[in-house]
């Protein structure tokens, strides 16, 4: 099954099979006047259209009129497995109430993981499933998906099994996070004996589950003040990595707690937020392969100044990757093009290395980046035709959706 996509205005592309780092984020490969050409799911042909080959052999002929055409998103950290929404605490936040505040009367996680536990298997996949629905709409094609609203065995379990339900129907290719460690249960809140039990039960009960059933690529952990330590969360990430699941870390979002050389330290996927990253945390992770996993959407989204220092991570060398942090809280959005904006317009990162930073590098922190994340021959043809003339539009034209088609292995699946 061949397909010929022709009448492309711009092709615009990272490069490679692995994440680009520093400078060489920048560096897309563009063609003018282009046309892609797909085979049994896979990019066979990706230039100029005068360069097409003589004597294809097309299935398909689609005429892009005009449209860019830039790889599908990679979205490496959502919390899609979740049940109940919390536009009224929001609205509360909105009139002055602070996040502590509504976590006090019994709002906050605690609110979502009450719905959560309480949620069917079948709701749960359904949720996942409308997230990645809405998810593709906006130009995804691959997304991590973490538990953490469950915080006991079953719960977690059943939100794993929700995203491996969904991803046999999903348009966007899900990978799963066991994240049990994102919080200490609600029940144990203020009672030091209770929480050590819930983190003995991580390591000698819910990770062991979990491999059993190879529900999770992924382990993680929220180190943060209040939260898990980090002496802790080092210990959940070691018992996951003894089961091997690879380990990817919430960092320095809220404090400083050296979260950023915790995962530098381990050779995690990747540390996320670091909104509070410390200097040595830049160059700890710089000189890592561990991709720092930016979320300007929740700084916005909180109404928080406080941004993650892209320019630092990227000027001093390192890997940064973008994503929605998707989750009922702190970022209700499915959209890496406002994420991408907000990248651009806040932290400053140039549109180049937002495109790249929200495709290839998400790819490589997911441990995908020979097979996706980028435009090139013999990788799956993942892709997105957006209604504009460049990728620059991706920035330049905010605030509305561009994406008119979405090709996840060749198959348009939105
Ligand atoms: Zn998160």
């Amino acid at each position: 099954m061949a397909t010929l996509i022709r009448n492309l205005s711009q092709i615009a592309t990272p490069h490679g099979r692995t994440a680009l780092r520093g400078r060489a984020m920048r560096e897309l490969v563009v063609h003018e006047k282009a046309a892609i050409v797909v085979n049994d799911g896979r990019f066979a042909f990706i230039g100029c259209e005068s360069d097409l080959p003589a004597g294809l052999t097309i299935d398909d002929d689609v005429d892009a009129r005009g449209a860019t055409a830039v790889p599908g998103f990679v979205d490496s950290h959502t919390h899609i497995p979740f049940a109940g929404l919390r536009e009224s605490e929001f609205n509360r936040r909105l009139q002055g109430e602070t996040y502590e505040q509504i976590a006090a009367s019994g709002g906050g996680i605690a609110s979502t993981v009450r719905a959560t536990r309480e949620a069917s298997q079948e709701q749960l996949s359904a949720n996942v499933l409308a997230r990645a629905t809405m998810m593709a709409r906006y130009g995804t094609t691959t997304a991590e998906a973490k538990s953490g609203y469950g915080l006991e065995k079953e719960a977690e379990l059943r939100q794993l099994r929700a995203i491996r339900t969904a991803n046999a129907t999903s348009p966007v290719r899900l990978v799963p996070t066991c994240l049990a460690a994102h919080e200490f249960p609600p029940e144990t809140r203020g009672d030091e004996h209770a929480r050590q039990n819930y983190l003995r039960a991580i390591i000698d009960d819910i990770l062991p589950a979990v491999a059993a059933e190879k529900l999770a690529v992924f382990c993680d952990a929220f180190v943060e003040r209040g939260v898990f330590t980090r002496d802790q969360g080092e210990v959940v990430l070691r018992a996951g990595q003894l089961l091997g699941m690879i380990p990817r870390l919430h960092a320095d979002e809220l404090s400083d707690t050296d979260g950023a050389s915790l995962a530098a330290h381990l050779g995690a996927a990747s540390a996320d937020h670091l909104m509070q990253i410390s200097e040595a945390g830049i160059a700890a992770l710089a000189a890592s392969g561990t991709v720092a996993n930016l979320l300007p959407a929740t700084s916005f989204f909180l109404m928080s100044e406080r941004y993650a220092p892209a320019r630092s991570l990227i000027d001093r060398g390192g890997i940064v990757s973008l994503s929605t942090d998707c989750n009922p809280g702190t970022s209700m959005t499915e959209s890496m093009q406002i994420v991408m904006q907000l990248a651009t317009l806040q932290m400053k990162m140039t549109v180049e290395e937002s495109l790249t930073a929200a495709t290839l590098n998400g790819a490589h922190s997911l441990r995908l980046a020979d097979e996706t994340g980028s435009i090139e021959v013999g990788k799956r043809a993942d892709f997105v035709l957006l209604d504009a003339p460049s990728y620059l539009h991706l920035v330049y034209h905010f605030g509305v959706n561009l994406v008119t088609a979405v090709y996840r292995d060749g198959t348009r699946v939105t």
